[in-house]
């Protein structure tokens, strides 16, 4: 079944569950008492040796986004981001989605995973964009030049020179991403520079 969350509109949430790899004894509980412990790693392995992997299980939840082409109606592209949380013991999915419970932090994590499954898509756009321009229509008879695109030693993300100075064409023009000069030398006296230098 699928879920959806009022905080996150447009995204659609799946949960998957499987039998954690961990050890059940020993992890399942520390309440102190030993008998309790030993009676609850019990219950769990019953249950698992009947096929019930909500007893003890790794769960995913996955947020999916998808989009539709404005150029192409008929192209869907999907976006997707998951969070991983192991050794979950429920009595079944509807109790693992419960509100009030780890779904919800798992729900947020997994859409951070998305947004930023959506910032690499952008970043390969704005590359892809800059070899595009530098590559000829008539590439049969006319040489390839080779982009002046690499990534910065520091920051790693895409520079291209410009005017010989490397600059951050993905820039955003606000304080935390800058287009001449690289936040990652822990100064913003130096310019970006090329890996490849
Ligand atoms: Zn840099």
């Amino acid at each position: 079944m699928t879920y959806t969350d009022e905080r996150f509109p447009g995204v659609t949430f799946r949960i998957e569950a499987e039998q954690d790899s961990e050890q059940v004894r020993g992890n399942a509980l520390a309440s102190g008492d030993k008998d309790e412990d030993r009676a609850c790693e019990d219950e769990i392995i019953e249950r698992l040796d009947n096929g019930d992997v909500w007893a003890w299980a790794s769960v995913a939840v996955r947020a999916s986004l998808d989009i539709t082409d404005p150029e192409d109606e008929g192209a869907v592209i999907e976006f997707e981001g998951t969070d991983y949380l192991g050794a979950c013991s429920y009595a079944d999915e509807a109790d693992f989605a419960q509100q009030g419970g780890y779904f919800d932090d798992m729900k947020s994590q997994a859409v951070d995973d998305l947004r930023a499954a959506m910032r690499d898509a952008v970043e390969r756009g704005a590359v892809a964009r800059i070899a595009l321009d530098a590559v000829p229509t008539d590439a049969m008879t006319s040489p390839i030049a080779s982009p002046d695109l690499t990534s910065c030693r520091y920051c790693e993300r895409a520079i291209v020179n410009e005017d010989g100075a490397w600059i951050d064409p993905m820039a955003t023009g606000d304080d935390s991403v800058w287009r001449e000069t690289c936040d990652a030398h822990d100064t913003f006296e130096a310019d970006h520079e090329p890996t490849d230098a």
